[in-house]
């Protein structure tokens, strides 16, 4: 009972770092190339993976190198991926992300992320009836996300909605979906007009709230709680809010409490944040395991 399936976005992030970041008309040398796989959906899914839950990914790859670099990645980490539909005439997803002077700037092309439709969700429907839990983000077409969260509430399966990045979701989207985990501008995306405690307490056992290094805010029994986060001294925050992710669904669909989830979230992201990269950094059960003895 651990059988998760993500639908969701594949790219592969190529960073270049430079001294300083070039002008309009300028050229200049850079200092150092990173190429890496990336993607909210991918990353929650290698997330969860590691943590020893059984993950299948839906999505769409371009037939190109970067294409077969992103399915490599996931059989890596036993990724089924027998529903990522490779597609003749599309490039694959691609982060273009300069890093220099301390900061990111990022161009991304969501090449054959935007082709996860309906269709495609249809393709994967084996899959996804037996899933424990579905895993989606706004990193695919919004409508996309609209047909999940119906097609799923229908037949009883569980949604986990990560509704990164931000976008205004339809309110009946938002009450089809079982969780939905916002960072608080996220979540202000969702809900523009409401106060943030009075949409968590309204929302209790669905609304989980990420607040980076102040922890996380969800309610339990009528009340606002704050879990604070783990103190750690950041290396690297990229990917911190997949792995909270694929950690959460990891122990829901292990059976643990909203409350006991959060807290599982919250210490695989302080680990994640410790080393270099989102996909490498995401720790193992047994590295959680021995944070948490
Ligand atoms: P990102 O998009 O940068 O991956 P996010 O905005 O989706 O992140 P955050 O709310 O920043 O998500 O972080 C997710 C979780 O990661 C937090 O709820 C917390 O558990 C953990 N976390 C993030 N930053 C820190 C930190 N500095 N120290 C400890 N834990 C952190």
């Amino acid at each position: 009972m651990n059988n998760i399936v993500v639908i969701g976005s594949c790219n592969i992030d190529i960073t270049v770092l430079a001294s300083k970041r070039p002008a309009a008309g300028e050229t200049i040398l850079g200092t150092g190339l990173n190429i890496s796989p990336g993607g909210k959906g991918a990353n929650q899914a290698v997330a969860a993976a590691k943590l020893g839950a059984k993950v299948t990914m839906v999505g769409c790859i371009g037939n190109d190198a970067y294409g077969q670099m992103i399915k490599d990645n996931l059989h890596r980490y036993q990724i089924n991926t027998d529903y990522l539909i490779t597609l003749d005439n599309e490039n694959s997803g691609t982060a273009h992300i300069t890093l220099a002077e301390g900061d990111n700037s990022i161009i991304v092309l969501s090449g054959a992320n935007a082709h996860v439709s309906k269709d495609v969700v249809d393709k994967a429907w084996d899959a996804i009836e037996k899933a424990d839990l579905v895993m989606v983000q706004n990193e695919i077409p919004l409508p996309t996300i609209g047909y999940i969260t119906e097609k799923c509430a229908k037949n009883g399966i569980k949604v986990l909605l990560n509704p990164a990045p931000a976008a205004d979701l339809e309110a009946q989207w938002l009450t089809n979906a079982t969780y939905i985990t916002p960072n608080e501008h996220e979540l202000a995306a969702l809900y523009p007009a409401n106060n943030t405690e009075d949409i968590i307490l309204a929302n209790e056992g669905k609304i989980i709230v990420t607040l980076g290094s102040e922890g996380v805010a969800y309610a339990q029994d009528g009340e606002l709680r704050r879990m604070r986060s783990f103190k750690v001294t950041p290396v690297d925050t990229t990917g911190a809010g997949d792995t909270f992710n694929g950690a959460f669904a990891t122990a829901i669909v292990n059976n643990k409490t909203i409350e006991e989830a959060v807290h599982y979230g919250n210490a695989a992201a302080a680990l994640s944040i410790l080393k270099l990269g989102a996909q490498e950094g995401m720790p193992t059960a047994a590295e959680v395991t021995a944070f948490l003895a």
